[in-house]
């Protein structure tokens, strides 16, 4: 097959990784992609297309015979590349603009979690500041979690603690615009207690695949303090996530959610990334969020650990065509795969671009284990690479431990010679003390 991957992540890097190793995969051709994918032996990147001219990405696909096309950022999916690419019989794994409500917007995911009994945190929604203020006066006081129902990018959620800074919080986001129209619509919901993950699922037609469990550090700051950040490491599986808490979640929140966006007209195709709670207690499982595309860290971490044919598996899904065969045949590493992310200094905030980063053939080199996918990086005129973002570069290794894994990828990032990147130095540090009782 040739596949066209559209993104030039870290996710990106991660997904073309595992195509390449794919036997059913004969090309891949990443628009844009990045100075690592680019250097994939067999990658062509297509730097003369931009993806939001859908007409051109459509005869981009035709002209070089691209038999599927997997998105992986949210906002083509939003802007409808899908359904594009769909009317002109191109097949795409992802899900249409309105199925990406699922993400978009949370009013529509909590009315589908309420209608389909999937269990998340009991909530209102509204769409006028004073009927919501008297909500939380009357109804259900603090602590309190008041949430933009349009993306936000991940900084329209509050959690007050008080009755007055959840009213502070409304007035901010619905008549201080503080987000736009992303807060036109609030959605005020029970605050919820226990351990977060991340479970990822393939769906095409009726059929979900169980893909893996993640967790992600959000946090810029080591003991996860300090600004939020579009995540600085991950770990697969989360020990949190057991045999038994899979079942659960595929049976009362993925399976339910793929059936209940059948019928209300939107069938959904690509993949499922839901943020769980998980209450350490009674090991009951709610929905914090879904998410239309892999997390970025976290599908470094499952990519890591892919052992099957990704590009089967996908255009399966893509072409509403997964059989028992393609569900049997995902396979794990049972090794865990640890992933910290190298940014550059200043991330989340501002930083410099164009450093040279050097020696990441020696560190990656470093074990056996270990894969440095790129994220913000370009290439020099005599093919240096260069710090072109925030999160330049995953660092994914795997191990005989999460312990292992973890010290593999730190070996390698200390023979990376970029004096103006930073990491943190305690990622995974939960599931290092989980492992060690
Ligand atoms: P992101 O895209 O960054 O994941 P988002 O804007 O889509 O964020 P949510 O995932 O709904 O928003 O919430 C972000 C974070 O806020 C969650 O990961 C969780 O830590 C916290 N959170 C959200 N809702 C609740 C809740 N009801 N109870 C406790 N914590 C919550």
């Amino acid at each position: 097959k040739n596949v066209l991957v559209i993104g030039s992540g870290g996710r990106e890097h991660a997904l073309i990784y595992r195509l390449l190793q794919s036997e059913t995969c004969e090309k891949v051709f990443a628009l844009p992609g990045n100075a690592g994918i680019a250097t994939e032996p067999t990658v062509t990147s297509i730097a003369d297309v931009s993806e939001s001219n859908h007409a051109d990405v459509v005869k981009f696909c035709k002209s070089n015979a691209i038999d599927l096309v997997v998105v992986g950022p949210e906002a083509p999916l939003v802007d409808g590349l899908a359904d594009s690419l769909r009317a002109e019989n191109i097949n795409v794994f992802g899900p249409s603009k309105k199925a990406a409500q699922l993400e978009g917007s949370k009013e529509f995911m909590k009315n589908l979690c309420r209608k389909y009994n999937i269990p998340t945190a009991t909530y209102e929604v509204f769409s006028d500041a004073e009927k919501a203020k008297e909500y939380v006066r009357t109804v259900t006081g603090a602590p309190i979690v008041i949430k933009t129902s349009g993306l936000a990018a991940g900084k329209g959620v509050i959690m007050a603690e008080t009755v007055e800074e959840a009213e502070k919080a409304i007035d901010e986001l619905m008549l201080n615009k503080q987000f736009g129209d992303a807060g036109d619509t609030i959605v005020i919901e029970e605050t919820l207690f226990g351990e977060e993950a991340s479970f990822f699922a393939v769906v095409g037609g009726d059929v979900a695949v169980p893909l893996a469990s993640a967790q992600d550090h959000k946090r810029v700051g080591d003991g996860d303090t300090g600004l939020n950040t579009g995540g600085m490491g991950a770990y697969s599986p989360a020990p949190v996530v057991t045999k038994e808490i899979e079942e659960d979640v595929m049976k009362n929140i993925i399976e339910p959610t793929v059936r209940g966006m059948r019928e209300e007209g939107c069938e959904y195709n690509g993949v499922i990334f839901a943020g769980l709670m998980i209450d350490e207690k009674t090991k009951k499982v709610k929905l914090l969020e879904h998410n239309v595309r892999f997390g970025d860290p976290e599908c470094q971490t499952l990519m890591a650990r892919m052992e099957s044919d990704l590009c089967q598996l996908l255009y399966a899904a893509a072409t509403n065509n997964i059989t028992d065969d393609d569900v049997k045949s995902v396979k794990w590493s049972k090794e865990p795969a640890v992933n910290v992310v190298l940014a550059a200094k200043g991330y989340p905030g501002s930083y410099s671009k164009g450093d040279e980063i050097k020696n990441l053939q020696g560190a990656e080199e470093s074990t056996a284990k270990t894969k440095i996918f790129h994220a913000g990086t370009a290439s020099g005129e005599n093919g240096e690479i260069l710090a072109n973002g925030g999160r330049v570069l995953g660092i994914t290794a795997m191990g005989t431990s999460v312990k292992e894994a973890t010290k593999n990828a730190y070996v390698a990032i200390d023979k990376i010679d970029w004096p103006n990147g930073f990491c943190r130095s305690d990622i995974a540090y939960r599931a290092i003390e989980r492992e060690e009782g």
